[in-house]
């Protein structure tokens, strides 16, 4: 989450800043004219099978480089903007961003294999018939749902599980794959994550991080890994950044992973010119 995140320029903003009220409201302020002047960007990080080191997917993220800030971290800006009732209409940009994309690469020819993710802030979970928003703006771009997946954090799901069990259902039966995000410290019960129509798991990157120097961040990554292979689900793990954490990963039955050691985010140009290949 640190220094860079928007690849050059220094990000001022990290997201374990606290930042003030006052700063809290010109953040606010300057976010909504960036947004609306059309100067937020997705970046795309590349996703790896674990075993063949393949592209299997991407995680979009968005990313907003203020003229006085330099690059303000999404972890700082979109609770504001959840907060601001901004993220309705930022949280739609992102997906029809992200769909305009697949559609760019296809028309010039580029395979993009597997899903594309996308994340949905808690608060969208909150809107009136956001599975049917969804539905629609991939439709509108000509967007398979099966060239998507949709990233729900596990705390925001807690927050309204039995909503959350419903949107998700809804989205899954369209045909779009539901990945848990940051799973691990949301605090679900074992009994709610069987009820979840969930596909995949995402470990935290707090675990990964450490996972081979804190013996407890092992035992919790091994106990992810196990639990998701006991319900079926996919597991990848977040903040890979060393081949050491890819081969234990690998070793303990992990099915993917993203992080630095494989790429970060980059703009779409540059993740197409190192990741997409020709259609043969
Ligand atoms: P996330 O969804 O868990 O995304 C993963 C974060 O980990 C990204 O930070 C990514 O750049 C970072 N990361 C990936 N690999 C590594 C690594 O090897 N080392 C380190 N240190 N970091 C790594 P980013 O892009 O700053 O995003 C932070 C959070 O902001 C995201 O966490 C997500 O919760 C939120 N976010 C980002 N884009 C969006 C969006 O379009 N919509 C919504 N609702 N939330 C977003
Ligand atoms: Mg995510
Ligand atoms: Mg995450
Ligand atoms: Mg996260």
């Amino acid at each position: 989450y640190r220094a860079k995140a928007g690849g050059g320029g220094h990000l001022f903003y990290q997201p374990q800043m606290s930042v003030g009220l006052a700063e809290r409201m010109e953040l606010a302020r300057d976010l909504m004219r960036a947004f609306n002047q059309g100067e937020l960007q997705l970046y795309y990080q590349p996703q790896v099978s674990l075993d063949s080191g393949e592209l299997v997917g991407a995680e979009a993220l968005v990313r907003w480089q203020d003229r006085e800030r330099g690059w303000v971290s999404p972890s700082v800006f979109i609770p504001i903007a959840e907060a601001r009732g901004m993220i309705g209409a930022l949280g739609s940009w992102v997906l029809r961003e992200a769909c305009r994309q697949l559609g760019s690469w296809r028309q010039r020819g580029l395979r993009f294999p597997g899903r594309l993710s996308v994340n949905l802030a808690a608060q969208q979970l909150e809107q009136a018939g956001i599975a049917e928003r969804i539905q629609q703006i991939a439709g509108e771009a000509g967007v398979e749902p099966d060239c998507l997946e949709l990233e729900l954090t596990e705390s925001g799901l807690m927050a309204n599980v039995e909503r959350a069990i419903g949107i998700m259902g809804t989205l899954k039966e369209a045909g779009f794959s539901i990945a848990i995000d940051d799973f691990g410290t949301g605090y679900s019960s074992l009994a709610y994550l069987k009820r979840l129509p969930a596909d995949k798991l995402k470990i935290d990157i707090s675990f990964v991080r450490e996972m081979l120097t804190d013996r407890h961040d092992y035992t919790i990554v091994n106990t992810i890994i196990g639990m998701a292979r006991n319900l079926r689900l996919k597991v990848i793990a977040e903040g890979v950044e060393q081949p050491a954490q890819a081969e234990a990963l690998l070793a303990l039955g992990c099915d993917e992973a993203q992080g630095y050691y494989y790429g970060k985010p980059v703009p779409a140009e540059e993740f197409a010119r190192q990741w997409l290949a020709a259609h043969a």
